[in-house]
């Protein structure tokens, strides 16, 4: 075993890593944690005095959609529906504004770095009328945001494959300029048939490439349209590839529609696939059961019976301000509060899964599990919380105080929120 050095980049002193035992000092040198103990004699080029607050993993984003954010003052949701948040977006995306989707993308990007996160997976577009200006664009900020956070791109055929020709030759360009992941939007297809064209087309595509997958499968709010319940379908061929764990699905809404004895085959065959959900609860909820004239659906992927079954399930943004969804800050955090109210996860174990979710699964749903978590030998990626239980964070939703990203200290909001008050309360 290697010794520990004496003197050390960085120490985070008296943490809060587990609700359930002792304050603890985190140990970071050359950009990972050295070691976890409870009072460390060595010193250290910087220190953070913790003074009890939570640290956590750094949260991810597994699917983002940076290169069409923030325009929700250039077209807003009218109608709030899928068919309407496509045909806006294809309308101010045929602009090819480079500039503009710089500025975009950075603003959710700064938000994202403030609140904690310190990886993210972006699906930028790639069609006949964004072209690759998307993927260019993402190159340019994973290198510009390097040190920040890690960005994965995914070359995301938004307007369908065999529906858009031309799509499959840019995506197969995206990937040779450095887009890390295929994507695929096999419900934007005109029939079933070209549905399942468009998922044999991405599997190939990715095993040319030797890269992962990463679809928006199954967005309806029921399987009455069959291009819209293409689960079970890309689940058969994730296994005949060999694709276990390499494949991620978002939305997969429609399967909570489906009656326990149909679901269950369904749970089986994702978990033998080894396939991630990501569900997008901010855009779900709002796009979901727009035809339902009373006490509309929730439109959400069944998260229990997904969790029960072993498949591993995380959440993210998606989308943040447009026509797909008008809210978002890019916080984990937020968005996992919003899933818990919408899954009814409300019990103390219910709200440790959505905090998992948002950390854990998450980086296993986008490949990087192995170099994650708050353990010795791991990636210096952690956030300080500004509360004291670790189970307080989806309920206080607190400021970010520390965000260390590869054992750098990446944003600061220590003393930025304290109350002065002009008498003591201790009396009271
Ligand atoms: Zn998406």
């Amino acid at each position: 075993m290697n010794r520990l050095p004496d003197h050390v980049d960085l120490v985070i002193r008296h943490a809060r890593i587990d609700d359930d035992a002792p304050l603890t000092d985190i140990v970071i040198d050359a950009g990972r944690i050295v070691a976890l103990e409870t009072d460390w004699h060595g010193t250290a080029r910087e220190e953070i005095d913790a003074a009890g607050r939570a640290v956590v993993p750094g949260f991810i984003e597994p699917h983002i959609h940076l290169d069409k954010a923030m325009w929700h003052r250039a077209r807003p949701s009218v109608a709030g529906t899928l068919e309407e948040a496509i045909r806006v977006t294809a309308d101010l995306k045929s602009r090819r504004d480079r500039t503009d989707m710089l500025v975009r993308a950075r603003r959710v990007l700064d938000m994202a770095v403030r609140n904690g996160t310190v990886a993210l997976r972006a699906h930028p577009d790639v069609d006949p009328i964004q072209q690759l200006l998307g993927v260019e664009t993402m190159l340019e900020l994973r290198d510009e945001y390097r040190d920040l956070l890690d960005l994965q791109i995914v070359a995301f055929p938004q307007e369908g494959l065999i529906k858009a020709p031309g799509t499959l030759q840019l995506m197969e360009e995206g990937l040779r300029l450095g887009a890390d992941v295929a994507g695929g939007c096999p419900y934007n297809e005109l029939n079933r048939e070209d549905t399942e064209r468009h998922i044999d087309a991405v599997f190939d595509l990715a095993q040319r490439f030797d890269v992962d997958i990463d679809m928006h499968a199954d967005f309806a709010d029921d399987t009455a349209d069959a291009r819209f319940f293409a689960t079970a379908y890309i689940a058969r061929r994730t296994i005949e590839t060999g694709y276990q764990g390499r494949v991620s699905l978002g939305h997969v809404t429609s399967l909570g529609s489906l009656p326990p004895e149909q679901l269950a085959p369904l749970v089986d065959l994702l978990a033998e696939a080894h396939i991630h959900v990501v569900t997008l609860p901010a855009t779900d909820l709002y796009l979901g059961a727009r035809h339902d004239a009373s006490n509309p659906r929730r439109g959400l992927t069944p998260l229990r019976a997904l969790i029960d079954g072993g498949v591993n399930v995380a959440y993210s943004s998606n989308n943040v301000r447009n026509a797909f969804t008008p809210f978002g800050n890019a916080d984990v955090l937020t968005i996992g509060n919003l899933l818990a109210h919408a899954a009814q996860f409300g019990t103390p174990s219910q709200q440790a899964q959505i905090l998992a979710m948002g950390t854990v699964n998450a980086a296993r749903a986008i490949g990087l599990a192995s170099d994650y978590g708050v353990a010795p030998g791991r990636i210096a990626d952690l956030v300080v919380l500004d509360t004291h239980w670790i189970a307080d964070a989806l309920l206080d939703i607190p400021p970010r105080t520390w965000v260390i990203k590869r054992g750098r200290i990446t944003v600061t909001t220590h003393h930025c929120c304290e109350i002065h008050r002009a008498h003591s309360t201790e009396e009271v």
